[in-house]
């Protein structure tokens, strides 16, 4: 393992998503060295794979619902159906846009980003790429992948999680979403738009149980008055294949099927991530930080005049930083 004792970074962040990034951009206005691994993309789940995309779909769901009802505003438009090529197509637009925007806004701060898969080696310094990179702070951003049950295998294809559903080729007939959370809705929402014969099933009382009270009640009304259906209240229990599709039983014994089960049952550390962790909890104390488990302990200190090889200007807030802020609040 190749060691440059001579590179130590005040701060070095495993894991490029909006936690990492955006500490590492803090760090750097601060005034830190910062080193910034990732192994994928900058801007992780919520630019590639969670907000942002989803919003585009809820927002090509919008257009395709005011088509539909055009006619009640005096506006003559057809709505001829959906062309979901067409659709990631805008999808991707709207993520490569920001995603060199955030390239751009991480190379202005002179973060120093390098691609690859690291593993946290000691409590201050993660190997990557056959280097061993040192810091004063290491910061684990490693983030999360999508959760599943125990015996409920994701295939990808009639099993999907919202990885898949994100580049899924075509609008399904109809589907059960697993899971009334914020990502189940979210998909419930914008597949109705499309087209979809959507069943959500949801173990708690209300779709998004974690909200209050209120929000889910208006939710579930609307959800009602555009015909996306729900069941509350009842755990699942097992899923079958069925010859076109999938069939869901729940612990009362009720069954459903559709032709499509997203699973949407929340997201939990990837096991490579989290036997990382593991591994390097045992060792880490104080000097590395977790997003998940220490954010809100104190930051790093200010950088010393010979840990710093920062100039002054990369402190100050770019016009280019701000609006970025205003697009994406980190
Ligand atoms: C479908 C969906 C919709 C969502 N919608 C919203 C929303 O509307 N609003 C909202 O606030 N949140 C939303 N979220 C949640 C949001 O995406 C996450 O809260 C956020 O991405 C978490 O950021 P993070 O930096 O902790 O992790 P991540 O964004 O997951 O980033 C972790 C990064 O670490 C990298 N990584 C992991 N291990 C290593 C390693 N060993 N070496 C190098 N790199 C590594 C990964 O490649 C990844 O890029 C949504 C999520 C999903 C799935």
């Amino acid at each position: 393992m190749a060691n440059d004792a001579s590179t130590v970074f005040d701060l070095v962040i495993l894991g490029g998503g909006s936690g990492g990034y955006a500490a590492a951009l803090r760090g750097a206005q601060l005034g830190l060295d910062v080193a910034l691994i990732e192994k994928d993309k900058v801007g992780g789940t919520c630019l590639h794979r969670g907000c942002i995309p989803t919003k585009a779909l809820l927002h090509a769901g919008e257009i395709a619902d005011q088509a539909r009802e055009s006619e009640q505003f005096g506006v003559k438009a057809t709505f001829e159906g959906i062309d979901i090529a067409g659709v990631h197509k805008y999808k991707d637009g709207v993520i490569s846009g920001l995603y060199k925007g955030l390239q751009g806004l991480v190379a202005s701060r002179k973060v120093t980003y390098i691609e690859g898969e690291g593993r946290l080696s000691s409590p201050t310094s993660v190997d990557v790429n056959g280097q061993r990179i040192q810091g004063r702070h290491v910061l684990l951003a490693t983030g999360s992948v999508p959760k599943s049950l125990p015996g409920l295998e994701i295939d990808g294809n009639r099993i999907i999680s919202s990885d898949h559903a994100l580049v899924l080729d075509r609008v399904p007939k109809s589907a059960i979403i697993l899971g009334g959370g914020v990502i189940g809705v979210e998909f419930a929402s914008a597949w109705k738009s499309f087209g979809t014969d959507v069943t959500i099933v949801e173990g708690l009382k209300h779709l998004v149980p974690v909200e209050d009270e209120n929000s889910s009640k208006l939710l579930e009304r609307a959800f009602r008055k555009r015909g996306i259906k729900f069941n509350l209240g009842t755990f699942f229990q097992k899923a079958e294949y069925t010859q076109d599709g999938v069939k869901v039983t729940l612990a009362d014994g009720k069954e459903f099927e559709a032709e499509i089960l997203l699973v949407a049952i929340g997201r939990g550390p990837s096991r490579r991530a989290s036997a990382t962790r593991s591994r390097a909890s045992r060792r880490t104390a104080a000097t590395s930080w977790s997003t998940s488990t220490c954010a809100r302990t104190s930051p790093p200190s200010p950088p010393s005049a010979t840990s710093s090889r920062r100039s002054s200007s990369r402190t100050s807030a770019s016009p280019r930083a701000s609006w970025w802020r205003s697009v994406w609040p980190a």
